[in-house]
């Protein structure tokens, strides 16, 4: 690892990156949940912004982008001026002409009618991805979010209005205090939303406790208390079944989509495919190399050249974040990136575990895969940590 900081080279070309990651790392409020860095002011937003744009102009050489994502944070912070100062700085930068996916993510208080029109007019984005979370009152304060119910049906309405016909929903499972009653009651909510046919794809997590968070503290008071495993089994199965009998296929452990919607920025990322971060705390990858920028706003504005820290992936490292990503994606492992970067023992003893797999039901194999089946994709991440190659 190289030390930190150190100066952002101009206009790198040895990669051959076709995804842009931009990062926003405003919020509204702070989610219970939350442990990303995300700063709730819009103080410094604006120097932030140029800054963003200075790092997008260095690191563009003309490449042409498939696919651009807007994500935080809460990137519909944004006025409508500051995105198209970003938007300009990216058609300066790169080659626009092969352009498939452009997504932003947004919470639903900000999208209003004349928010979301503007948007639309950008003429920019062609996939809106939103934070619902939940459509029960109750659930949405227990983890502070600061829409409720009712505007998160408008927000839909709103935005199926301006002319996105491409959104994504985020829901969560496992909140405090939620049965399973209530997610059902969640997603009978999205079917009549589903209904205005604009809803092409749903992300839905399980809820985790990531340590010195706000719920953390709540839950060790005992203030709140999260739902049993058992209630967590039913809301999966439950989501799995809705899905099915409304036109949503599963193609990630989290993530299920309408035919020809699946998120392409992201199946790419899961693919390995190469991308640029560009942003407070962004992480970039070419194939070799993983780097991330120095997560802190005010000193990344303040930076003429951009501080990061960077790490060379060994072939092992490489190995195992391959089997780790593809597992949890319905495409599975491909045999032919498993030969290209394992050989000898190692590939001996990697095939023989995906072997056992195959018998105890968790994948299915083909000549040129290894695909995990329903059940698999539930045990994906355990099916990785058998199969990891140990650093010699
Ligand atoms: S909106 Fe997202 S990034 Fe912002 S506080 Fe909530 S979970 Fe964190």
């Amino acid at each position: 690892m190289r030390p930190f900081p150190f100066s952002l080279p101009r206009k790198t070309t040895s990669d051959n990156s076709q995804l842009l990651y931009l990062h926003i790392p405003y919020c509204h409020r702070k989610c219970s949940y939350c442990a990303f860095y995300s700063l709730v002011t819009s103080d410094g937003r604006e120097a932030y912004v140029d800054a963003l744009c200075r790092e997008i102009m260095a690191r563009g050489d003309g490449r042409a982008l498939r696919t651009i994502y807007f994500g935080g944070g809460t990137p519909s912070v944004l006025t409508i001026e500051e995105i198209a100062r970003i938007i300009a700085a990216i058609k300066d930068s790169f080659d626009m002409t092969q352009v498939e996916e452009v997504t932003l993510e947004s919470n639903p208080e900000d999208l209003t009618p004349d928010w979301v029109n503007a948007l639309a007019q950008l003429r920019f984005f062609n996939r809106l991805s939103v934070g619902i979370q939940s459509f029960n009152d109750r659930d949405l304060r227990v983890i502070n979010r600061r829409h409720d119910a009712r505007q998160a049906a408008v927000a839909i309405e709103n935005a199926a209005a301006a002319g996105f016909n491409n959104i994504s929903v985020d829901l969560m499972m496992g909140l405090p205090g939620q049965s399973a009653a209530d997610f059902a009651d969640n997603l009978r909510r999205l079917g009549e939303l589903s209904d205005l046919a604009c809803i092409k794809h749903l992300s839905c997590y399980e809820l985790t406790v990531e340590p010195d968070t706000i719920l953390d503290r709540q839950l060790a008071m005992g203030r709140l208390q999260l739902p049993d495993e058992e209630v967590l089994v039913e809301e999966y199965n439950m989501l799995s079944g809705w899905c099915s009998a409304n036109g949503f296929e599963q193609y990630e452990v989290s993530n299920y989509s309408k035919p020809g919607f699946r998120s392409r920025h992201n199946s790419r990322y899961w693919n390995r495919t190469p991308y640029i971060g560009v942003g407070a705390g962004a992480h970039s990858f070419d194939g070799s190399r993983r780097r991330w920028n120095v997560s802190d706003a005010e000193l990344y504005s303040m930076s003429e050249q951009v501080p990061y820290e960077e790490e060379l992936l060994t072939s092992e490292d490489s190995f195992n974040e391959y089997v780790m990503t593809a597992l949890r994606t319905s495409e599975g492992l491909d045999k032919s990136i498993l030969r290209t970067m394992l050989t000898g023992k190692d590939l001996r003893q990697v095939e023989s575990l995906l072997g056992g797999f195959v018998d105890a039901g968790l994948l299915t194999e083909t000549p040129g895969r290894f695909m995990p089946t329903a059940e698999g994709l539930l045990h994906a991440d355990g099916m990785a940590c058998k199969l990891f190659v140990v650093q010699r």
